[in-house]
């Protein structure tokens, strides 16, 4: 009876995880249109690109974010749980679920955080990856000066040096390298996102979830 009631109290709470990058718009949206029909109340009060807040007369609801690369985050009440909470956890639950998402137990979303924090340097790594190769397909570096010109340019901008042939085919070469940079790196962020496993996508080929690490709880 203890372990039932214990149960009970904690679907007030529910951990989530969704296979999308991070708690943007789109996101946003999903959780909102779950908790609305209930009569929740966006409060805009504490704007964050971390956590959402609803309120329902004297009740408040808040999901806060734990990870990025899936999203994950933790809802539940602000003060009182009532059956309120409860309802909306629910909802918040099927939402997710309906989204290619799952829900995890305490014990679960503990086995899980020190692989969150993982994921979400590797995605800081290939983001700045990302960028540092748009960067370059944005801009041609000089062979003397090192200045960043226009890609169309025919002289340097910075010493005036005019591109020879041979800088021309070095820039087609960077300019290949970073395609390829960001293609792969594209390729990881989308399978961090979707919540393919560290070890999986070192080593490409396979594709199993994460949630299938998951395995008690
Ligand atoms: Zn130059």
């Amino acid at each position: 009876m203890v372990s039932d009631r214990a149960k009970i109290v904690r679907r007030h709470h529910v951990h989530l995880l969704l296979p999308q990058p991070a708690l943007g718009e789109a996101q946003s949206a999903l959780f909102e249109s779950a908790v609305r029909p209930a009569g929740w109340v966006a409060d805009p009060s504490e704007p964050s690109s971390l956590s959402l807040q609803w309120r329902r007369r004297q009740d408040t609801l808040r999901l806060q974010t734990l990870g990025w690369f899936p999203l994950l985050v933790t809802v539940g009440p602000l003060g009182r749980a009532t059956t309120a909470h409860r309802d909306a956890a629910a909802r918040l639950t099927a939402a997710v679920a309906g989204a290619g998402g799952r829900s995890f137990t305490d014990r679960q979303l503990a086995d899980y955080l020190p692989q969150a924090r993982l994921r979400w340097q590797r995605a800081l790594t290939e983001r700045r990856r990302l960028t540092q190769a748009e960067r370059l397909l944005e801009a041609r570096q000089c062979s003397r000066c090192l200045a960043w010109s226009e890609p169309s340019v025919t002289h340097c901008t910075g010493c005036r040096h005019r591109f020879t042939a041979i800088d021309d085919a070095e820039r087609e070469t960077a300019v290949g390298q970073a395609s390829k940079v960001i293609d792969t790196a594209a390729t990881v962020l989308a399978e961090l996102a979707r919540g393919v496993l560290l070890d999986r996508i070192d080593s490409p080929g396979t594709d199993r979830p994460v949630a299938g690490m998951v395995t008690h709880g």
